[in-house]
Formats: C-alpha cells, structure tokens, sequence
C-alpha cells in the first residue's frame, strides 16, 4: 500500500512514515474523480476519548491551517497506529459547531442559562481572590478539585500539593475502584495489566474486545494471542460482541461471579494443579489463620489443606445454582487454566465489580487463580499496572499536605479505595462540610452519576457550594449549574503526559497542541496555548500555573514557588520549561535516544509523541535489593527485611528481594489489614451475595430466604407505586463507539448509536403481558421511574434486563445550541420538594450551523437518561458505588411518555442512610483513619491518617 500512486508524489497508506510527516500528500476524496492533491503536516498527539491514551495524528492542511483529520499514530507502542472508532471522531470534537469557544460566566441566576462572555484575566482575578480570601482565612479545605476523566499525571497532583490541600476528588467510585480494591489486597498494583498476547488462556469478565478499560491497545493483543492459538472464555450475563467472539461464554448471573470463581480455584486446588512452588515462595501462607487453623509453624501442604477444606463449599454444583453456569463448564474452564499456567491472562474491570455490592471479591478471587497457576508477572500472565506504567517526577515536588478532608474520605469507609465522591450531595445535606470554591474538570455527574437530581440540588445551592467552575471541552448538564464554564482543549489542544499498563512495556506518551506547535516551528512566539486554538480554548496547564499566581502573585502563600521555571529562578513556569524538565531528567534512555537524532528531549516528543522506556518488566517481585540498600537493615523471623521501622523487601530461597508492596512484601492470600479492620471474614478471598441476589429480588416483595443475609444485603423499599415484576438492571455496559459526555456533537459517533432501549429476554416478556420490541416500558427504581422501549432479545438471561448507560442526554432550553445531535430538550420540574420530574418536548432533529451535516441528521432519538433513578449504593467496603439495581418493570400506560423519568431525592437520601449502616467505620488500629499502606490519592502526610492530627 505505501508504495502506491507513487508517480506523482502522493501516497494512500497505512501510518505515513515519519520522514513524510512534514510534506504528506494525498488525493482530495471530495474532487474524486478529478486527481487533486492535498498536502499534510502530520503532528503526533494522544487521543483524550477514554482512558487508553492512543496515539493520533493530526492531519493538519497546509492549504488551510486546520485540523482535517486524525489518524492513528505508528510510533506509539501502545497503540501501534490503530484506533478505535472514538479516535478519528476527535475532528467531530474540535470542529463541533455547538462548542463553548470563549470563558463564559453566568448572567442570571444558576441554572437559569443565562451566559456572558468573559475574559480569561476576569476569571483568574475572580477566583483567584476568592481563594487567596480562604487561604489566608484558613479555608483552604473549602476548595475541591473534581475530575472526571483525568488525562493527566501528575501536574495536578503538584496543584493540589501546592495548595497544601487535601482536595482531590474523582470520579472512581462510580468506575473502578471495586476492582481496584480486590486488585491491591493482594498486592499493592490496584489494576492488573495481563500480557494477552503471549497468553495461552484468557478469561476476560468484561466486554473487553469492544469496549472497556484500555480496549484498543488490549483488543490487538488478544487477538494476537488467539491468532498464536490462545483460548477465549468470557464471563458476561449479557450476550456482548466479545462473548460473541470468545471459544466459551460463561452467562453467570450478576454478581455470583466470585463464587463462579471461587469453585474453579476449588478444582485446580483439588486436582493438584497449583503451581505449589510458586504459593510456597511467593504467598503468605504462614499467616494464614482461617477456621480455627493458624499456619504459624505448621508445613506448607498443612496450609493448603486448610484451605482446601475452607472453599470445599464451593463445589462446581454450587457454582452453577449461584450462577447459572454448567458444573461441567466451571470445572472445563478451571481445567483450561491450570493447564495455560503461568500464561493465563485475565481482565476485569468495571462489570461484575462496579455492578456489585462485595464485587471487590471478584477481583481478588481472579487474582487468586493467578497465583494458583503462577501467573503473576510472567510472560502471557498476570502483570501489575505499576510495573508497567511510567510516571516522571517533575523538578521540586511539594511536600504532602497534613490535612485530611472528610467530604473525601468520610470515616464510614476507611478501606474505600477512592474519594466517596457519589455521596457528595449527601454529605453535604448531613453538614459534613461546604464548598466555597468548587472546580469540576471533565466531569458531568448529573448526567454520568446515580441521582443527578440530588446533584442539581447540591449545585443549585450557594450555601453548600459558593463558587462552581466548570473546566470543560463541551457543553453539560452539570456545567448549566456552574457559575463559570471554562472551555478547556480535547486531544490536539493541550498538553499532557499519558502513560498506561496496556502491554508488557513502559511508555509515555505526549499529548500536545497541535496548532500551536506548528506555530512555533514555523517561529511565531505565542505565550499561551489559547492564542492557538478556537476560540480562546485554554488548556489546564496553562490554567493552574497562572492562577497559582493569581493566588499567591508575591509568594507570601509559599505557593508560587512550585510553579516557577527550573531554569529561570523566579519566573513564572511555562509549559515547556515543565515538560522539558522531566524529559530531560526524569525519563530514563530518552535523552540518549533524542541524541541519537540530533534532537533535544522536548523536540523527540514533539516530533513523535510517545517514547517506550523499557520491556523490562517481567518478576519485578524478584529484584534483588542492592547491596547499597542492605546496609542498615534487618531481617525479621518471618524473613521479611526492615530498615528505619519500615519493610523494604523478603528473604526468598535465601535471596533479600524487593518482593510486593504489601505489608508482608507478598501476595497476601490473607489479609491481616482486613481482619484488623473490623472484617475478619473476609481475610481470606470471599464470595458473598450482592444487592441484586435473587435472595434480595424475593425479600424486596416478600418473606426473605435463608440466602438473604441482612448483615451485608440491604432490603430494597419500593415507592409506594412501583408495580410490576421485579428484575436485576444491568446498567453499565458500554457502547464501544461512545464516550460519556463529550461525545455529545461526534457525529461519525452519534450516526452509529443513538439508542438505548431495555434489553428483555423473551420468557420475561411474554410474562409482562406479550412486550414485543419498541413497546413502551416503565421501570420502577427505589427512587422513581424511566420509560423506555424495549428490546426483545435471547442475548441476555431470563431475569435480567440491561439498558446502555451511554445514551439519554437532555438540555433545558430548546433554542441554546447545546449538543443538538444527542440531546433531547425536556422540560425539567420540581413538582414537590425533592421531586422531579422530566418529559421530552423533542427530540433530535436537522438544524442549521456552519457544518452541512447538521441538516443532513437523520435519525431522532436521543435515548432516555436512566442515570437520574438510581439511588446511590456506596459499597461498605470499597465505597464503590454498586451500579446494578433491582427494578421492577410494567408496560407503560397510556400516562407514560417515552423519556419520562421521575425522582424523589428523599427517598434517595434514605436508600444512602440504608446503605451506611452496612459501613463498620474508622479508626482502625492506633486512631488510624485508613491503613498507611494502602495508597490513597493525593496521599497526604502520614500524621494526617491519624484521628488525633485533627484534636
Ligand atoms: S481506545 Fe479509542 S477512544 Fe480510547 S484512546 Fe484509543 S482511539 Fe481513543
């Protein structure tokens, strides 16, 4: 291909070389038949459309000066060129005729969508003086930071430390963060990062070929792996295109996948097929106490057999009644695995862990199969994310802050893994606290969280929250309540540094403002990014540095310090004296590979976009210490080595190595932090019933079952008109060609998918009165209704429904342009306190901008928002917000509109008081609020983890 219409200069190929990227030529397809030539600068970025961090290309037209398209990238390593759907559709983003171009500040009162223009100067010096006020006030902790989707490591982080606040907030408790917890009770890494393509077996319980965590750079590499004759097995209740794909799908019933699990641990712990080395050397089995047997002192094969007979409950048969798959494929599977060993890759992600209560436990009994098999940090195996993602220090990191902020980290929750941020509204409501500055980045929780509603009333508030900046690329429902919205850059309009576990490698890859790096190499001096691109788009770097020294502008703060150029003392940081420094100093090999081109750091990673540090990076538990690290240091009676009061590594087969980072240096088979923390009974790898538990279904309407245990499982209470039979909601699974909120105007995105009805299996909708496909249903939560069509379908189980959560945007005022392509205009009202209700006017229609396709839009469904009727549901444990939901569902009557949702938020205050009492809250040992080893964002000081810091 690269070689074709060589002739005349032009070329069609896949992935242009580099050294064509300065002059790239092909033909115009609009002057199709007629050959006419377009000539391209290719400028390498990183894609911003989920959290894989693709390399682009940006085609930029030399004719013209714009952006005409992207492509993938051939010199990123993760990505190696190719994209996802979402990727190319970043031209749709930059060049959305509906985009905020310029700052905006509100003009009427909040919510009212009344908007002016303002100037970037007006909002450093407005916001900045509110928070130089609460600085020097001590109200620093009234500010709060919350992102959505991140896309940058670090910088912020080196703000928040700046600040000496303690004010991350995320958006991963309605993600990840189940996992995440299962993840590091083992060892440490809270994501797995498997080597699919030099796996022999992989089970993935995710939709991970299409959709999910890093799937584009995964997909490649399992499809690699099954082209060298790897095995697929996929766990999903829902008939995905991955289980489509796979050699075995396994339909488990949500959220019995642990004990799915768990009986196949069972099998190869049976039939001897562990790898009995690896357990021995690399285990704390010695800790092990576990119905009334304790190890200390005792041999190995007396541990095994402990707990052999402890998961000898988990027989295949027990599997299939709990999950509903076939004794005989549980133990074929388990078979499957043992006999792949120490190349069984696996991935779980959000599914089974963010829709459960207890989902955690799927995590860590996946995990518990990999150490079984040995398959933890070898080749085709089980890898730690940290072991294969690359974070740079930047020059003159600021101290950790020695405050600890409870709307964050609230003492129910002191194992959660991430801030409790689904329960901000709440907290707020029990006057834990205010908000006198609130920045949300990228981050849309009305819309993208459970019970948006309590969201609206949050923001609405001034007294819970004083001043809301929005920092976003596009339009939101949550942005129509802020008091400023700040339009910031998609993928080819910022800076930042993205770096992923997607392979067996390390890289770092270089997102960048495309139109202004062909600015300044064509040697126009521009002082900010937004002089660059549309509009005055900014960019956050950019952003936090100047208002840092809007805050502090003598230093007197001690804040502007950290943000002054390494290499002129004094003056203010810029974001290439930012980047330059950790290319230079921080990224090991690169200064060496850009001298070997005659190039700088900076200019290599402007000029390719992304650098591999090392595949090096198999065993890193087996690192030997240095000698030099030796020197003062201690080796315990359980072989663990200490120096300075702290475990820096183990003694195995007689060799000091570095071991894990866990308490024990090992992969923690039992968990003393979890004893120690008020839930001995999950020491050990667990399976318990989720929320959504046909025990839970039946006690919701009747007389519970022995299997409902009240200790773990909180009773749903249905409003007093919820009708119908009682179901379990699948409501996360993605479409593989949306993103959440930005990608609202994609068009190449919205012509693909622009519905979400409810997926019904044919025996549940012949029970509800004959439903056929696009009938009207309603489905009743614990909080309020949806209605929706329906969509008949073997593709799911008896039982279970499932509607996608990508789908359901709405704006409130028909003439603003905002998002016409995805979002319905409704009228939104509270009927009574706390109620809401919403009704769509219409729908999406052709309207007139200056790109002719919006009036070419052919199809008229905006889908419906199911979001707004979930109550939250924080896990006890992880604080994970537990997305599955018990409904129940009727067809609509003659009342019912399609997009109708209702909600009352005191009965979604109520189902969180519910669920807190499942909590068993901090402190833990020594008035500790959370233990010290499990990591934490923004980690603060050590003295802040203590109750008595704040007396
Ligand atoms: S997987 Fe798709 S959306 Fe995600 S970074 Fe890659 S190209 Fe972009």
């Amino acid at each position: 291909m690269a070689d074709d219409f060589k002739r005349d200069g032009s070329h069609l190929a896949f992935c242009p070389p580099v050294e064509k990227w300065d002059d790239w030529v092909e033909y115009d397809p609009e002057q199709w038949p007629r050959r006419v030539q377009k000539h391209y600068q290719l400028v390498p970025t990183i894609c911003f459309n989920c959290e894989s961090a693709c390399g682009l290309l940006a085609y930029v037209d030399k004719a013209t000066g714009e952006v005409a398209k992207f492509e993938g990238n051939p010199r990123h390593p993760a990505s190696r060129g190719r994209l996802c759907a979402k990727g190319p559709a970043t031209i749709n983003q930059i060049h959305d005729p509906d985009r905020i171009l310029y700052p905006m500040k509100r003009g009427g009162p909040r919510g009212s969508g009344q908007w002016v223009r303002t100037s970037w100067n007006e909002v450093l010096e407005t916001i900045g003086g509110r928070m130089r006020k609460a600085f020097q006030e001590k109200r620093g902790q009234e500010i709060m930071y919350h992102v959505g989707r991140p896309g940058h490591d670090f910088i912020m982080d080196r703000t928040l430390r700046a600040w000496g606040i303690d004010g991350h907030n995320s958006h991963t408790n309605v993600c990840s963060s189940s996992a995440r917890l299962g993840y590091l009770l083992w060892h440490y890494a809270d994501r797995p990062s498997p080597d699919h393509a030099n796996a022999r077996f992989i089970l993935l319980l995710s939709a991970h070929l299409e959709s999910g965590h890093y799937f584009n750079p995964h997909a490649q590499r399992i499809i690699e792996g099954k082209m060298a004759g790897a095995k697929l097995a996929v766990v999903d209740p829902r008939l995905s295109n991955t289980a489509s794909m796979a050699d075995y799908w396994l339909p488990s019933y949500p959220g019995t996948e642990a004990a799915l699990l768990l009986a196949m641990a069972k099998v190869i712990l049976d039939e001897n097929r562990y790898d009995a080395e690896f357990v021995k050397n690399w285990t704390n089995w010695e800790a092990l106490e576990v119905d009334g047997f304790c190890a200390h002192g005792q041999t190995f094969s007396a541990a095994i057999d402990a707990l052999r007979r402890h998961y000898s409950k988990f027989t295949p048969e027990f599997a299939e009644k709990e999950s509903g798959v076939k004794a005989e494929m549980v133990v074929k599977i388990a078979r499957e695995i043992a006999a792949a060993g120490s190349r069984f890759a696996s991935h779980l992600w959000r599914g089974s862990s963010s829709g459960n209560l207890g989902g955690w436990q799927t995590a860590r009994a996946l995990t518990l199969l990999h150490v079984l098999t040995g398959s933890v940090g070898t080749p085709g195996g089980h890898n730690l994310n940290a072991w294969n993602k690359f974070v740079p220090t930047p020059f003159k990191v600021p101290p950790p802050q020695k405050h600890w902020n409870e709307l964050l980290f609230p003492p129910e929750w002191p194992l959660a893994t991430y801030e409790l941020s689904p329960v901000l509204p709440h907290l707020l409501k029990e006057r834990r606290g205010r908000l006198d500055i609130y920045f949300t980045r990228v981050f849309n929780p009305v819309w993208t969280y459970p019970d948006g509603f309590s969201w609206i009333e949050m923001l609405r508030d001034e007294q819970k929250v004083g001043l809301h900046a929005a920092l976003t690329p596009t339009w939101s429902e949550t942005a129509w309540f802020a008091d400023y919205v700040l339009p910031m850059g998609f993928s080819s309009e910022r800076h930042d540094l993205m770096s992923q576990e997607s392979y067996a490698g390390k890289w770092i890859g270089f997102r960048q403002p495309v139109l202004r790096v062909l600015k300044e190499r064509a040697g126009e001096k521009l002082d900010y990014t937004y002089q660059a691109n549309p509009g005055e788009v900014w960019e956050e770097d950019e952003f936090w540095i100047n208002l840092s020294w809007t805050v502090d502008p003598d230093g007197s703060l001690g804040i502007r310090q950290w943000f002054e150029s390494p290499y002129r003392p004094g003056q203010k940081l810029t974001v290439d004296d930012y980047y330059r420094w950790m290319f230079e100093n921080s990224v090991p090999g690169l200064p060496e590979a850009a001298a070997k081109e005659g190039l700088a750091p900076l200019e290599y990673m402007r000029k390719y976009g992304a650098y591999e540090v090392t595949t090096d990076v198999y065993r890193l538990n087996e690192k030997p210490i240095a000698t030099a690290d030796l020197a003062g240091s201690h080796i315990e009676s359980n072989g663990m080595i200490t120096k300075d009061g702290k475990a820096v590594g183990v003694m195995v087969n007689g060799q000091p190595v570095v071991g894990y980072n866990t308490p024990s240096r090992k992969l923690e088979l039992f968990s003393r932090t979890m004893a120690d923390w008020k839930w001995p009974e999950f020491a050990l790898p667990e399976y318990y019933r989720s929320h959504v538990h046909r025990s839970a279904q039946e006690a919701s309407v009747g007389a519970p079952s022995p299997d409902f245990d009240p200790r773990y499982m909180p009773r749903v209470e249905w409003p007093k008109d919820a009708h119908g039979d009682v179901y379990t909601l699948l409501p996360i699974f993605r479409l593989p060609n949306l993103i959440h909120t930005r990608s609202g105007n994609a068009k190449f995105l919205y012509e693909i998918s622009h519905k979400n009805p409810l997926w019904i299996n044919p025996v549940d909708a012949r029970k509800l009165g004959d439903v056929r496909t696009g009938d009207l249903v309603k489905v009743h939560t614990e909080i309020g209704y949806f209605v929706l069509h329906a969509w008949v379908t073997e593709g799911l189980a008896p039982g279970v429904v499932a509607c996608s959560h990508h789908l359901g945007r709405w704006r409130v005022n028909e003439n603003d342009q905002l998002e016409r392509m995805s979002s319905a205009w409704v009228d939104l009202k509270q009927v009574a306190k706390g109620q809401w209700k919403m009704r769509q006017l219409s729908s999406v229609e052709p309207y007139a901008s200056r790109d002719a396709d919006t009036n070419r839009v052919w199809w008229s469904d905006a889908g419906v928002h199911q979001n707004l009727t979930f109550p939250v549901h924080p896990d006890p444990i992880s604080g994970m917000h537990c997305w599955h939901q018990l409904v129940r569902v009727e067809r609509a009557s003659s009342d019912d509109r399609y997009g109708d949702v209702f909600v009352d938020t005191n009965l979604s205050f109520a189902v969180y008081q519910r669920w807190k009492t499942l909590t068993r809250p901090a402190p833990g040992p020594g008035g500790l609020r959370r233990p010290l080893w499990i990591p934490r964002a923004v980690r603060p000081d050590d003295s802040a983890f203590y109750t008595k810091s704040d007396e």
